[in-house]
């Protein structure tokens, strides 16, 4: 939590002004996630998000107030002074999240995923750029409140979801380079459609090497905006060749890391011939996704008793590829919360040190853009995300 002595964030102190000019409601077939799927947008962006917000949450701290109290008020423009430190030094964070509306046997109710994970997040990465500690529980708290709100720009359609953007900025006004005097934490929302409004559409990795996103002691593990501008030039890069993302490796041994904006998954049979479901493990040079450990947790409970084994630990692309030759590669997914899961069809790398460049191509259902593991686990997850299947993932609103 934050400085002793010092005010924490206290959702009962919370404000609501209204605003006077209430947005129109689109129409939620104009409400495409991407708006052509030559290209996946690598994260809601404004582009492809819906401008039709009405209200944000707005929380401001300072070293010698703490936090102060929490407010929701008409959504508006930000005002800072150029001096201000998160445009010179990157003192940024945010996150990203869905609430979606469920409707279960006639019983409404709007269901936000994994609030609590996403502000412990975001807590971890504020305090990693010297930004301001929160209470967890009560930021949530005012979430929530921010979220029902809202309500009416969530679509009652399956596949829609309110887009939650909380972001966290240095505003001090100075250009000396030190910890932030004070902050701003605030909360934006938008509605999003399906990123897959037609059915899966598996996409195609560049494996990069040429560019590191993360490494050992560095902040892969955080959600940094600083983390994000760097990537788009190998973004484009790739893109220029046809590539919807990025796969990260690291190192000369050319470990898989993660793709674009999701975590990756591959399910092959390993030499041994033993079934493994395999991601790389939280060793600080990857984002500890929260759809990750869903998938991870969906699969220990569903597919081991298939004779899956479910592993985090370190893999190379080498050993995709050969598994790819030998017959052994079952499938590859991104896990993400924009898509929640997006199959892998194909995967270029240059081959390595001393290597021939190559595809690794991954195997899908016939007639179908993605693999049967990749479709059953998304299914779950859209049971629990909609609120079909009960579980713990959810705060209902
Ligand atoms: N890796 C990176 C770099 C990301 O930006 C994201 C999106 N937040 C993810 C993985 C997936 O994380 P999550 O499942 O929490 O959305």
């Amino acid at each position: 939590s934050t400085q002793a002595g010092l005010p924490d964030i206290d959702a009962s102190k919370l404000t609501i002004t209204r605003t006077q000019t209430p947005k129109a409601l689109k129409k939620p077939e104009d409400l495409i996630f991407g708006r052509n799927f030559t290209g996946i947008p690598a994260f809601p962006t404004t582009k492809s998000m819906n401008k039709t917000y009405d209200h944000m949450l707005s929380i401001e701290w300072t070293a010698r107030s703490g936090w102060a109290a929490p407010r929701i008020i008409p959504y508006q423009n930000l005002s800072l002074d150029p001096a201000t430190c998160v445009f010179h030094y990157g003192f940024e964070c945010f996150e990203g999240m869905k609430a979606y509306r469920s409707n279960v046997n006639g019983k409404p109710s709007i269901r936000i995923f994994r609030p609590h994970n996403n502000m412990r997040r975001l807590n971890k990465s504020s305090v990693r750029i010297a930004l301001p500690a929160f209470s967890v529980e009560e930021m949530t708290k005012c979430l929530a409140t921010f979220v029902n709100l809202e309500q009416r720009f969530i679509p009652d359609k399956r596949g829609y979801s309110l887009y939650l953007r909380p972001t966290m900025i240095g505003t001090q006004s100075t250009l000396g380079v030190g910890s932030p005097g004070s902050a701003l934490l605030f909360v934006i929302a938008s509605p999003v459609g399906p990123y897959y409004p037609t059915g899966f559409k598996a996409v195609s990795l560049e494996a990069t090497s040429r560019y590191i996103r993360a490494w050992p002691g560095g902040v892969g593990d955080m959600k940094l905006g600083g983390n994000y501008a760097p990537c788009i030039v190998p973004q484009l890069d790739a893109a220029s060749r046809g590539f919807h993302q990025n796969l990260w490796l690291f190192g000369e041994e050319g470990y898989v890391t993660e793709v674009g904006t999701m975590n990756l998954f591959t399910a092959w049979i390993t030499p041994e011939g033993r079934k493994e479901i395999v991601t790389a493990p939280l060793d600080g040079t990857i984002l500890e996704g929260i759809t990750r450990d869903c998938i991870l947790a969906l699969a220990r409970e569903h597919l081991t008793k298939e004779g899956w084994e479910v592993s985090e630990r370190k893999f190379t692309i080498g050993e995709m590829a050969k598994a790819a030759d030998e017959g052994r590669l079952v499938e590859a997914f991104g896990s993400g919360t924009a898509a929640v899961v997006s199959p892998i069809r194909r995967i270029a790398w240059d081959g390595g040190i001393g290597g021939t460049p190559r595809d690794i191509m991954i195997p899908l259902q016939e007639g179908k853009e993605a693999g049967a593991l990749a479709e059953r686990l998304w299914k779950w997850m859209e049971e629990r995300q909609y609120g079909d299947v009960e579980s713990e993932w959810r705060l209902v609103s």
